[in-house]
């Protein structure tokens, strides 16, 4: 359920719904518009009647959600949700590029992917400090120190950084050194690591789990929206199914059909998706075409010498030449690529 409240309605009369919801036993949590307050209910309305919300000062109306998410639903916030990382912009009509190496795996291999990506025009760079690698033998990241590099570089390119955390009790550290936090498609489902980010101050990606239906996805953003963080981006990064030339199936169609139903930005992440540095290209066009309002682009100086997913990262270069190849795209969708 939630409580839309007149523009006029003065912050005494919102306190006193909120107050009334708590006396309900529910929490609330705002929603704010340009003009106008959501508050919405959280926790069991079932046995609440909107007429007991109606009757206060500055409401305007009082709406059921009948879908199982709420806070992430297109139903409560029709606008899609828009906010700033460092200087970048999210959810806006321009497309957002993050790239970068899987792992961070030296200051020398990182600064120069990320002076690369910089100069190709990508927004945000990215890198992985805590890796979580299908095998207990495989490059597992450079952990703390690997998020001091990253905070290095970004202060010398002015470029703002986002890395993966992987465990609740992280979540304080990973903030501290990076712009933006990535919840991986292992950990979609980790319930304690998405309330953890839900109370963080840094923005979030979420990653679709590699089995994770859209409703489960949104769910998952439900706990990091009820969590109180808000500024929340979805990563469609390919599914499995029972193909296997590709790493994974990219789900393009996850896109429209996300945006349908959410205000949360979608991104879609083209090197997870396909597994190959031969299909991330098109694969990216095609999500531009789509909708997305962003892509995370693997990128590696040396991709042959890659610690991790050196068969889908593009060289310095392919990822140059991708970028006007996606601006024409943007051009035709009425999107920009700045
Ligand atoms: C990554 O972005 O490097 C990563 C591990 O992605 P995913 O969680 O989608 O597998
Ligand atoms: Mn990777």
């Amino acid at each position: 359920m939630v409580v839309v409240m007149k523009p006029q309605a003065s912050e005494d009369q919102k306190e006193h719904v909120r107050e009334t919801i708590r006396a309900f036993g529910c929490k609330p949590r705002d929603i704010q518009g340009d003009e106008i307050t959501i508050i919405c209910l959280i926790g069991n309305t079932l046995s609440l009647e909107p007429e007991q919300f109606e009757i206060l000062d500055g409401v305007d109306r009082v709406q059921r959600i009948q879908r199982p998410y709420k806070l992430v639903s297109r139903e409560v916030q029709p606008h899609k949700t828009r906010f700033q990382v460092g200087n970048v912009t999210i959810g806006g009509d321009g497309i957002t590029i993050i790239a970068g190496p899987c792992s961070v795996e030296s200051y020398d291999q990182f600064v120069e992917a990320a002076r690369h990506a910089r100069a190709a025009g990508a927004h945000i760079i990215r890198g992985g400090a805590f890796k979580p690698r299908t095998s207990p033998y495989s490059f597992q990241g450079l952990g703390e120190e690997g998020l001091k590099i990253m905070a290095r570089v970004s202060e010398e390119t002015g470029l703002p950084t986002i890395s993966e955390v992987m465990e609740p009790e992280m979540e304080p550290m990973v903030s501290e050194y990076v712009d933006m936090l990535q919840v991986g498609a292992r950990n979609m489902q980790n319930y304690p690591l998405l309330n953890a980010v839900g109370q963080s101050s840094r923005p979030v990606m979420l990653k679709r789990g590699m089995s994770a239906t859209i409703e489960e996805m949104l769910l998952a953003a439900e706990y990091i929206l009820a969590g109180g963080n808000h500024n929340v981006v979805l990563c469609e990064r390919g599914i499995r199914t029972f193909e296997t030339w590709t790493r994974n199936t990219l789900d393009i169609s996850a896109v429209p059909v996300l945006q349908k139903y959410t205000h949360l930005p979608v991104f879609i992440d083209p090197s997870h998706g396909t597994g190959n540095a031969d299909f991330v290209g098109p694969a990216s066009r095609a999500a531009v075409a789509v909708g997305a309002d962003g892509l995370m682009i693997e990128m590696h100086p040396r991709p042959e010498r890659a610690l991790s997913d050196g068969d889908q990262s593009l060289t310095p270069e392919a990822f140059a030449s991708l970028i006007p190849e996606l601006q024409s795209v943007a051009t035709a969708v009425n999107r920009t690529i700045d």
